[in-house]
């Protein structure tokens, strides 16, 4: 696994293009980018479209978000270090790595078992070991609540209640809801189990599905 200047300079100028183009302005959101090998979580014949902005396939149908959706909702969910943090979809293990480089005690499941597997061999021969789960994310991870934060990683068709109840009080749901396009959507549980919602914009993700859809 080569991680050689080439990547690096890529990865830096991902960043830049983050920070200048895209608005992103949290340098510890940027900072963990600029650390993990992006390149090592796409497919290796992806290997030059690993630091474009854009969704590249992972296998088993899915897809790794692109490089403005993941900085866009990890700089949405707020993360101080030790936080943690439930991900729904974990994909290709991308997120989980930048959320674990953040110092987050990371939890994140996924449906397919062949991704769950890649990811979690992918992930600790990089020396990062977020607790990994296959099983069906809709019911979030009740054994492990309460969560300082969660982020959902697929497109949801509405706010699971099961994530709801699993958040701590001041923590941030940040999950993209709808069906052909979703809003991503940032939900801070207050005192009381009020709760405050604000929509950002439109994205684009594969469909959080119910086991055994
Ligand atoms: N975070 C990922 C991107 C994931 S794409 C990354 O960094 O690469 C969305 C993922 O959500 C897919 O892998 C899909 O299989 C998974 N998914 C969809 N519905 C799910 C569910 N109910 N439970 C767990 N994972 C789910």
């Amino acid at each position: 696994m080569i991680d050689s200047f080439r990547h690096q300079g890529l990865r830096r100028k991902m960043v830049e293009y983050l920070k200048v183009t895209k608005d992103i302005s949290s340098d510890f959101v940027l900072d963990a980018m600029l650390k993990v090998p992006r390149h090592l979580f796409l497919d290796s014949s992806f290997l030059e479209f690993a630091y474009q902005d854009k969704p590249f396939p992972i296998g088993s149908d899915q897809t790794i978000s692109s490089v403005y959706t993941v900085a866009f909702q990890t700089e949405l969910l707020n993360i101080k270090a030790k936080d943690r943090v439930l991900e729904i979809g974990t994909g290709s293990g991308y997120q989980a790595a930048v959320l674990c480089e953040m110092g987050a005690r990371v939890y994140s499941i996924e449906r397919h078992l062949n991704l769950f597997r890649s990811a979690k061999r992918l992930l600790n021969s990089l020396n990062y070991y977020p607790n990994l789960y296959h099983g069906d994310g809709y019911v979030g991870l009740p054994q492990e609540a309460l969560f300082d934060k969660i982020i959902v990683t697929c497109g949801a068709s509405e706010v699971p209640n099961s994530l709801l109840n699993q958040l701590k009080e001041g923590g941030v749901l940040v999950i993209p809801v709808g069906f052909q396009e979703q809003m991503m959507t940032s939900i801070v549980k207050l005192s009381g189990g009020q709760i405050e919602k604000k929509e950002y914009k439109n994205f684009k993700f594969v469909p959080l599905l119910r086991n055994k859809q």
